[in-house]
Parts: structure tokens; C-alpha cells; sequence
């Protein structure tokens, strides 16, 4: 590339070149500004400079950046300059602009705007002339040092505990004056602030702010090229999967000015309620304000709409007399404006055909838009915007699939407070309900040390004054989000509703006190590691622990849920081993279940002791006594998954963990378990001592164990074919699968499959009648995958432990690769965690062969996966491609794995 490749892209009312479509190149604010253009609404004159440069940038460097886009940007400047009437770096009436970066996907607040750019001693004075408005320039320079303080030139503060040093200073001087609102200042002590903040700067930075106005535009651009690779640019792309390769664009624009007095104002607002989806347009604004005002939370923000209005005030505890009053909507307060505010709204929703977030400034009455992108919106708005969207006729029914991110069902499906726990619970304060969900958790004040309890494998709820982007890693890792201060649109509330989190936000209330680790309400002072309970539905913040149950589904969800079916390809069953799964799993629609693991029965109550006297049995002999106690109990174990399941297929698969994990293993254990099955300790100790293994994962287990004591499949075979043929004397047209666990080889495989098959013609003798039932085995060692052809031509079905294949295909042991794997992520040796996501190029290929081998031998073998991957919905997608008959995951996924398998179908 050279300088005579295009990097700059001009958008105005005269001239645009870019669109919506664009966004790869101009990011996505960028785009959709030259989109708004186009349409004809009325947006502030600029241009943007696009990812390409930002590519070269991190590749090539700053001086051969600048010497590709310095005459393009020169050029832009003179577009808007035109556009505008007025010249930049004119101290007598000075064109000024802000610099905002936009990369492909919207990554909000991760990149820093700069407002006001181009002022300076001369041009302020210049300003105040102009608008005759003395307070008004002096406010837009003192907001400029800031901003350009912090992003350019890096002032920070110095610890976490400190504030941020402009806002303390400018603290300071309204307890000198007295006063509690920024608004309140006047010109003279902005001036004063000014001075302040400049030598601030000079003293912790040792320079002086430019005054160059083409100087401070380069700093901007360099800044936003740098930010792409900022620490919490870097953590958000991470959990965002979006690649560093991207870049950011940036925008540079004419400003606009919200803060020229009491009829300028700005805002946000959506076109529909991002928490719950409902089809109500409003959002936040403040009188006399500019840029990050709204979301920074510095005032109550007043919102755009009445009936929003009338909403918050309920929830804020505001009468409707003071609401009127202190806090009219902008409906009241600027209908005209309001009109055309809806009207864009309309226009820009049936556009995009999406729920849109914009973001608007009232300039002396004048109606300006700065932005306008799909917005960010929590499960429940995700799925109730489609299936409404869809109902209004807006999008067909494949696009209203793909609007719903299947892992976002997860929010829906997860727990809320039990409501009578809920009316016990001591209600100590109230703030906005600014991101559905219920959480209960342990209170922390500071974002890395979130990250630290949540390793420890606590509950933590993170209490903040306001977040900002810093805090992104230890949100994310939290139950809850509670802060004082800050709106329905304050970062917290953005980024909370986008991971999905319970946020609480602008708890009026509550006191933080970041020196002395405390909250305080009232009277009551809370520490670090109290208890909290958040509702983020409702916004009440509860002292203490709350119990939970589970969530209440909308009909939009079953609107979406049965479209799924419509249009999907795989059957989705769920991995359950209790007849509660097995109905949770019913209810969520799996139509199966894929893997019930006969173990996990085994832990709970005498059934324990039962299975200890088989392992500490010196003989068959003794081992059969010991079964003959398990089989009752297995036995009504199946019975309850067979009546829950009625004619859906039911997969069981045969005991597959080393034995040892079924003895205790800490000498006050083992001396319980010795009174109680009045065995001498010294046996116990011997025999835990026998099974101990090196590797236990590649030891005694599967199919091994039943091979070395077949008298278990033997009890295990007899106890599902009793269940199935008792429940099916109910009349439930039960289907059983029988499951071998681990094999590698054939011979195992016929092996175990004897010794089932036999006990299956002892039972059907014993019992006068038969069953059609399925024989089939795991493929979850590579040798099986290998060999599925020769394994395939004896079992009736596969079913992929992905688990097990991925461990030993990769050589991870699950268990220890915590130690390297989070580096190997960071470091892109490998993509993705292999064991949450199907590691497609390796594990997925041997999967695909074992399908095809089953199927040369055994045209329509049954093949499903029951691992941890069957949930996931990139590993859905894969099994679909290849061609799997099901996929079996655990009972919350399942409605996931249905929506996941249906957009699979959509892309074939
Ligand atoms: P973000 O990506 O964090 O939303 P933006 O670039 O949208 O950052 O800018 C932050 C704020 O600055 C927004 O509230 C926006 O309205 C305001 N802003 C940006 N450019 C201008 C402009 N030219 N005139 C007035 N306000 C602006
Ligand atoms: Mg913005
Ligand atoms: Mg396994």
C-alpha cells in the first residue's frame, strides 16, 4: 500500500463515501455514521480514517503512517471545514472536532473519545466571542484538558485506591465554592480549573499541553491506534473472541455542543428496552451537558419518554410532582425535538431492522445525531425483540433465529430468588434495575480482587461507585454489579446487560469507601466479605443470602424454542443421571436422554456402603452379595428415568470410573467407613492402597472394570432390562440403549457385549416376555476411533465421549491442564479451551472418520456425542456439518444446543 491508496473516507451532507456495509473498513461507528448521512438525518460533518491504517500503524509505525495519510487527512479537515463554515485552528472562531475511535464489532468505552479538540488559550477566548458565552467555552476547554489529559498524554490515577485527579480537583473547588453540581460553576472557576488542570499535567507529566491544534489532532489519531492495544481493549476482545487483527478506525467530526445552556442537552436512547425486549422507546439525557456526561453518571440523568419517565420515577421512589418538576422527559420538556428524535428513531429501527442504540446532542434546539448501532441487550430482550420483530412482520424467521445468541439462554433459563426467601430478606436500598437476574454473593470492592476470590471459588458481588472499563475482568467473574452511582446507560448497566450479569446501578443510598473496605447505608456499615443479594429485575439490594429457583419462560421463548424444531436437523438429547434431570431435560425439550452415568447413582445414601462392601469383597462370591443390595436400587433408579423419558430413547451407559474413587481416601474417613461396616481399618487401607493408581484416567476403568468383574455388567444389564420391561407393563413404549464404556479394541467390545447379552436371555426367560433393546458402545479412545469400522460392525450405535477423546487425543490430562492452558490461550497455541469447544481440526477429524468407518459397515448406525461439547454451540454447528445423528448435553443446554443446532441447519 501507498500514499495513493485511500485511507480517509469523507461523511456530510454534501458528500459521503462510505455505508453501512463498510464496517470491516470504517469500524462501526464509522459506517453507520456515512449510513445516517445517507438517509438524511442530520449528523455533524467528518471523516474517518480507516482499520487499514490502524494495520499499518501496528505493523509499520507512526512516521510511515503518517506519511500514507497525512494529505488525506489534511483534505478531510478542509471537507468539514467547508461543511462547516469555519476553520480549524482559527483562534477568532475556531472549527473544533472530537476524535473517536470505532472498531468492527462496538466495543463500548474501550476506546477513549476526545471532545472539544482544537481549543487553546487564544481559540477559548475566540469560542466565548463567538456564542457569546463566557462559561460555555470555558466548560468545552477544562472537559478538552481532561479528556485529552488522560487518553494523549496519560494521566492516570496512581493507584487504585486514588480518584481520578481532575475529578478531584475538580471536587475540590465546588467544596470551596460551596456548590454540589458541576453545572454550578461558573466561568470564572472553569477558568481556574483550567489553569489547575494545565499545570497538573506539567507537574506529573513534564510537559506542557499542546496548543497546536494540528498537533493535538495527531496526538488524538496516534492515541486511538495505540488504545487498540490497550490492556482492557486486549481483555474485552478475549472474552469477545474478536481478533487483534482487526484494528480500530478513527472518526474524526465537528463538534456539536450540548452544554450551550438550557436548551442544548445530551443523550442516549434505544428503540427498544434492552433489558426486557419490550417494544417502548426511551433513554437518558441531561440538560446542559456534553459527550460521557449521561453514562458517567456525574447527575441523574432525566429520561427521553414519558411513559420511561413515569417508569423510572416508580422505581426511583420520585412522586410524580418532583418528577415533573425536577425531572421532566424530553417529551415534556422538548416535544418538538422529541417528534423528530422519534422520527429518526422509526426510521433508523426499520433500517436496520434491528433494536438500534443512538446517541444524540441537542444543540440550541437543534437535533444532532452522533451514533447509531445495533444495541447490546440481555437474553430475555434478545429473544422477545426477535419473536416480536417477527410478529411485526420486520425479519422472516430464519433472521429472528440468528438474533438470538444461543449461549444468552443461559440468562433465561438460570435461576431468580425464591419469592419467599425474597419477602424475608431485609431490604436496605433500591437503585436501577439495570440488568436482569437475581445474585447473591460476597462483597468486594475492587475488580482484580474479584478476580482473586472468584479463583478461591467464591461468590463475590462487586461493589463499585461506578465502574469504568478497568473493572471489565473482575465484572466479569462476578454474580452481581452493584454501584451508587451512574444510570440505566452507565457502564455498569452496559456492560453488565451485554456479559449477561446482574447489575444493580445508581444505588443513591449506598456510601463506598474504598480506604476503609466498607458500605455504607444509613446507618449500617458493611465490610468486605459480607454477604449481598442483588435483584437486578427489580433493583432492591438485599443484606445477607438469598435462596434461589429456577426462572419462569416467557412464551416468546416457546415461540423461539419451537421454531428451532422447524428448521434444525439434530436431535438434542441431555446427559442425566436422576429422574430430576431426566424432567428438566424433558421440559427444555431433549428428545432422549444421551448419556446417563450409572456411577453418579451410586454415591448417595446406604447405596455407598453397598458399593464399598463389593470393592473391599475378597471373592465373586462376596462382590455378588454386595450387587445383589445395588440392583433394587439401580433398578428403581431406571424405572424413574424410563416413565420421565416415556417413549424417548435412553442411553445408559455401564460403570466407568476406577474404583478407588468410590473409597475414601483421608484417614478420618476411612476410620467412619471401618465402624461403619465394621471392617478392620487395616483393610481399608490395604485395599485403598491395591487400587491406588499413577495415571487413574488411563487405568481400572470402563469397560476394563466389567471385563475384570463381569458380574457388574452382569447386575448393571440386569437392573436396566428389569426396568425397562416393568415400565413398560404401564404401558410406556420404553427405549433402552445399553452403553459400553472405554473400549479400544473389538474384542472388548464382544466381550462385554456377551456377558449382556446373555444375562439379557436369563431375564427375558426369568420374566416370559422380551425387549428390543440397543447394544453400542463409546468411542472415546482414538484406537476405537480408528478402528470403528471393525467395532462398528458389531455395536449397534456410537456415541462420542468427546471428554475422554480429546484428553487422550491431545494428550491433556483435564485435570492438570489448567497449569498450561491458559497460557497456551493467551499465547494462540491453541484457539480455543479443547475441552469447552471441539477441537475440529484434530479430535472433530477423528470423530468424522470413526462416523464414516461405522457407516461402511453399518449404513444407518446411530451416532451422537454425550461430552461436555454437545452444549456448545461452535461444536453443535461442527457435529451438524458432519453429518451426527444427536448431540446429548446437560439439561440447561439443552434449549441452547436446540437454538445452536437450528442455525447450524440455516448455514448449510
Ligand atoms: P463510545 O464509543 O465510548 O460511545 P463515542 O465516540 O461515541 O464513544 O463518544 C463518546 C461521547 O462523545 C458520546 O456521548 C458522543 O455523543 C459524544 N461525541 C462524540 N463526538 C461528538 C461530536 N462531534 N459532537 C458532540 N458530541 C460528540
Ligand atoms: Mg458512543
Ligand atoms: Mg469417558
Amino acid at each position: 500500500m501507498n500514499s495513493s491508496h485511500k485511507y480517509v473516507y469523507l461523511f456530510g451532507s454534501n458528500r459521503t463515501e462510505g455505508a453501512a456495509d463498510m464496517k470491516n473498513l470504517l469500524g462501526g461507528k464509522g459506517a453507520n455514521l456515512a449510513e445516517m448521512c445517507r438517509l438524511g438525518i442530520t449528523v455533524p460533518s467528518g471523516f474517518t480514517i480507516s482499520t487499514e491504517a490502524c494495520t499499518a500503524f501496528t505493523e509499520l509505525g507512526r512516521d510511515a503512517v503518517l506519511a500514507l495519510i497525512h494529505e488525506q487527512v489534511r483534505q478531510g479537515v478542509a471537507f468539514v471545514e467547508q461543511e462547516m463554515g469555519k476553520q480549524f485552528g482559527n483562534a477568532d472562531d475556531p472549527l473544533l472536532l472530537s476524535v473517536r475511535s470505532g472498531a468492527r464489532a462496538s466495543m463500548p468505552g474501550m476506546m477513549d473519545t476526545i471532545l472539544n479538540l482544537g481549543l487553546n488559550d487564544d481559540a477559548v477566548m475566540g469560542l466565548a466571542r463567538k456564542a457569546n458565552n463566557e462559561r460555555f467555552a470555558w466548560d468545552s476547554y477544562r472537559r478538552f484538558i481532561q479528556m485529552y489529559g488522560d487518553v494523549v498524554m496519560g494521566l492516570k490515577p496512581l493507584s487504585k485506591e486514588e480518584h481520578d485527579p481532575f475529578e478531584i480537583i475538580i471536587e475540590m473547588l465546588k467544596d470551596k465554592r460551596g456548590v454540589k453540581l458541576d453545572t454550578d460553576l461558573d466561568a470564572e472557576d472553569l477558568k481556574e480549573l483550567v489553569q489547575r488542570f494545565k499545570s497538573l499535567i506539567r507537574a506529573r507529566i513534564g510537559r506542557d499541553f499542546p496548543t497546536d491544534p494540528w498537533e493535538q489532532l495527531w496526538g488524538a489519531v496516534w492515541a486511538v491506534f495505540e488504545s487498540w492495544n490497550n490492556e482492557r481493549a486486549k481483555v474485552y476482545r478475549e472474552l469477545n473472541d474478536i481478533p487483534a487483527s482487526w484494528g480500530t478506525a478513527v472518526n474524526v467530526q465537528a463538534m456539536v455542543f450540548g452544554n450551550l445552556g438550557d436548551s442544548s442537552g445530551t443523550g442516549v436512547a434505544f428503540t427498544r428496552d434492552a433489558g426486557t425486549g419490550e417494544d417502548l422507546f426511551n433513554g437518558e439525557f441531561l440538560v446542559n451537558a456534553q459527550g460521557e456526561d449521561v453514562v458517567a453518571g456525574i447527575r441523574t440523568p432525566q429520561q427521553v419518554s414519558l411513559v420511561g419517565s413515569r417508569r423510572w420515577a416508580e422505581l426511583a421512589l420520585v412522586h410524580e410532582d418532583e418528577r415533573r418538576v425536577h425531572y421532566p422527559s424530553l417529551e415534556e420538556l422538548m416535544p418538538q425535538i422529541y417528534q423528530q428524535l422519534l422520527h429518526f428513531e422509526t426510521l433508523l429501527e426499520n433500517h436496520f431492522k434491528d433494536m438500534q442504540d443512538l446517541e444524540f446532542t441537542i444543540q440550541e434546539g437543534k437535533l444532532w445525531m452522533l451514533q447509531t448501532r445495533n444495541g447490546k441487550r440481555t437474553g430475555a430482550a434478545m429473544v422477545r425483540i426477535a419473536m416480536e420483530m417477527l410478529k411485526q412482520g420486520m425479519v422472516d424467521e430464519k433472521t429472528a433465529l440468528q438474533r438470538v445468541a444461543p449461549d444468552r439462554l443461559n440468562e433465561l433459563l438460570h435461576p431468580i430468588f425464591d419469592p419467599k426467601a425474597l419477602r424475608a430478606a431485609p431490604l436496605i436500598a433500591r437503585g436501577l434495575p439495570a440488568s436482569p437476574g437475581a445474585a447473591t454473593g460476597q462483597i468486594v470492592f475492587f475488580a482484580d480482587e474479584a478476580e482473586t476470590w472468584a479463583k478461591d471459588g467464591k461468590a463475590v458481588i462487586l461493589v463499585r461507585q461506578e465502574t469504568s472499563p478497568e473493572d471489565l475482568r473482575g465484572m466479569s467473574v462476578a454474580k452481581g454489579i452493584l454501584t451508587a452511582r451512574g444510570g440505566m446507560t452507565s457502564h455498569a448497566a452496559v456492560v453488565a446487560r451485554g456479559m449477561g450479569k446482574c447489575c444493580v446501578s445508581g444505588a443513591g443510598a449506598v456510601h463506598v469507601d474504598l480506604k476503609a473496605r466498607t458500605m455504607t447505608v444509613g446507618d449500617a456499615v458493611y465490610h468486605e466479605g459480607d454477604w449481598l443479594s442483588l435483584n437486578g429485575s427489580s433493583g432492591e439490594v438485599f443484606e445477607g443470602k438469598i435462596a434461589t429457583k429456577d426462572a419462569e419462560l416467557s412464551g416468546d421463548f416457546g415461540t423461539l424454542m419451537a421454531l428451532t424444531d422447524k428448521y434444525k436437523r439434530l436431535e438434542i438429547r441431555a446427559n442425566a443421571d436422576t429422574p430430576a434431570d431426566a424432567k428438566v431435560a424433558h421440559n427444555f425439550g431433549a428428545t432422549g436422554i444421551g448419556l446417563c452415568r450409572t456411577e453418579h447413582m451410586f454415591f448417595e445414601g446406604e447405596r455407598i456402603l453397598a458399593v464399598r462392601e463389593m470393592i473391599l469383597a475378597d471373592n465373586e462370591a462376596g462382590r455378588r452379595k454386595a450387587l445383589a443390595k445395588l440392583l433394587p436400587m439401580q433398578r428403581g433408579d431406571f424405572e424413574g428415568l424410563f416413565r420421565e423419558m416415556h417413549e424417548l430413547p435412553v442411553t445408559i451407559r455401564l460403570l466407568d470410573p476406577p474404583l478407588h474413587e468410590f473409597l475414601p481416601h483421608d484417614d478420618a474417613n476411612q476410620r467412619i467407613m471401618a465402624a461403619e461396616m465394621h471392617v478392620p481399618l487395616g483393610k481399608i487401607k490395604m485395599r485403598v492402597e491395591e487400587l491406588h493408581e499413577f495415571n487413574p484416567m488411563m487405568g481400572h476403568r470402563g469397560c476394563r472394570l466389567g471385563i475384570s468383574y463381569p458380574e457388574i455388567t452382569e447386575m448393571q444389564t440386569r437392573a436396566v432390562l428389569e426396568a425397562a420391561l416393568n415400565v413398560r407393563a404401564l404401558g410406556v413404549h420404553v427405549k433402552a440403549e445399553i452403553m459400553v464404556p472405554l473400549v479400544g479394541t473389538v474384542r472388548e467390545f464382544n466381550a462385554q457385549a456377551e456377558v449382556i447379552r446373555r444375562t439379557a436371555a436369563t431375564v427375558f426367560a426369568e420374566r416370559g416376555e422380551t425387549l428390543d433393546y440397543a447394544l453400542g458402545t463409546m468411542i472415546e479412545t482414538p484406537r476405537a476411533a480408528l478402528v470403528a469400522d471393525s467395532i462398528g460392525s458389531c455395536a449397534e450405535f456410537f456415541s462420542f465421549g468427546t471428554n475422554d477423546l480429546t484428553q487422550m487425543t491431545l494428550g491433556f490430562s483435564r485435570d492438570d491442564a489448567g497449569k498450561f492452558l491458559p497460557e497456551y490461550l493467551k499465547r494462540g497455541l491453541y484457539e480455543h479451551d479443547p475441552f469447552r469447544s471441539i477441537d475440529q481440526k484434530g479430535v472433530g477429524v477423528l470423530v468424522q472418520m470413526a462416523v464414516e468407518k461405522g457407516r461402511s459397515v453399518r449404513p444407518g448406525i446411530e451416532t451422537g456425542v454425550c461430552g461436555e461439547h454437545g452444549g456448545d454451540p461452535a461444536s453443535v454447528a461442527f457435529f451438524h456439518r458432519i453429518g451426527l445423528d444427536y448431540v446429548s448435553c446437560s439439561p440447561y443446554r439443552v434449549p441452547i444446543a436446540r437454538l445452536a443446532a437450528a442455525q447450524a441447519a440455516l448455514s448449510d
